[in-house]
């Protein structure tokens, strides 16, 4: 399935690491935890996750008395995904789309991470689902953005609301609304611009075009999506702090999953940031944006 396939790097470099410990040890004892532990940081995993994983193993392997490694190898994935799943985040989490009337969602990040891909991508799922969408081009900044979403939104089959480089973006935002107001669209998808070498700029720009919908549909934007580069690592969770202090983030998009072997960063994210991870990019093809679904994800970077 999709997950396995996009998330072929994390597993084969995870298994291959795991394996290797499970034949060094065969029985189990502390060493083999610490080193466990190192194993599941170098996937990006996330230290807090991977301390309440240890902690939950070892316990789990003195109550059923297990001492083969190969035998708690098995545990492993269960576990990780219990923890997971028990804290306080839905399983998945869908987007904010209202049944009556259009919802607007509005993207953010930094330029590269794949904004305008996951726009293009998540048009396709909604078109395909028989929502009316419309695009807004409001990355007015980087030369060639106006244009990259115009090519995605010929190959979907969504028309775009945009005007010409530098023009102002709120002003973009206005027209997108109401083209989609005149239009009766259901769902309009918003890019904005990601330049963050100038925290203020992009601030001011992100609080002027949020403004702007707030004042024209009551209750937009209903998801704020930022998008994250998975290869990144780290990184991802720095510029995600930066965002957040910007503007309400609702959810996060996490793409290029495919592209690394860190694919643990999405658990990272979903726990130390408290917003929920709403897709992952899994390629660079149209149909490669998947809802998040932690289950799916520890049973690919595992079997
Ligand atoms: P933007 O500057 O944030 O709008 O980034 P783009 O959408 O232009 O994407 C930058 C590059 O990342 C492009 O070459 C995309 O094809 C690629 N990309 C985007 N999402 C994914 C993904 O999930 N997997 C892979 N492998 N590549 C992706």
């Amino acid at each position: 399935d999709k997950y396995k396939e996009g998330l072929s790097k994390t597993r084969q470099s995870f298994s291959s690491k795991l394996n290797d410990l499970v034949a060094r040890y065969r029985t189990v004892d502390e060493d083999f935890f610490e080193d466990l532990e190192e194993v599941l940081i170098s996937a990006d995993v996330g230290v807090n996750t991977v301390m309440a994983l240890v902690e939950e193993l070892e316990m789990e392997a003195k109550r059923q008395n297990i001492k083969d490694a190969y035998e708690l190898k098995g545990l492993i994935s269960e576990k990780l995904a219990e923890i997971y799943a028990g804290d306080d985040f839905e399983v998945t989490a869908p987007l904010n789309l209202q049944e009556d009337g259009l919802s607007v969602i509005l993207f953010v990040g930094v330029n590269g991470v794949g904004k305008t891909t996951s726009i293009g991508k998540l048009a396709y799922q909604l078109a395909q689902e028989g929502k009316k969408v419309l695009l807004v081009a409001g990355d007015t900044f980087r030369a060639g953005a106006i244009q990259q979403l115009s090519v995605w939104g010929e190959r979907v089959g969504v028309d775009v609301i945009k005007q010409s480089e530098g023009s102002d973006p709120a002003a973009v935002m206005f027209d997108g609304i109401q083209a989609a107001k005149s239009r009766g669209a259901d769902v309009l998808l918003c890019d904005t611009a990601g330049r963050l070498q100038n925290k203020v700029n992009l601030m001011n720009e992100l609080s002027k075009v949020k403004r702007v919908i707030e004042r024209e549909i009551p209750g937009a934007p209903h998801d704020v999506l930022l998008v994250l580069d998975a290869t990144t690592g780290q990184n991802a969770l720095i510029q995600a702090k930066t965002f957040q202090q910007a503007t309400d983030v609702t959810g996060i998009i996490l793409t290029k999953l495919d592209g690394t072997a860190k694919g643990g960063i999405v658990l990272a994210i979903r726990k130390e940031l408290n917003i929920p991870v709403k897709y992952v990019g899994l390629g660079e093809k149209m149909t490669d944006l998947e809802p998040f679904d932690p289950q799916a994800f520890v049973y690919g970077i595992f079997s």
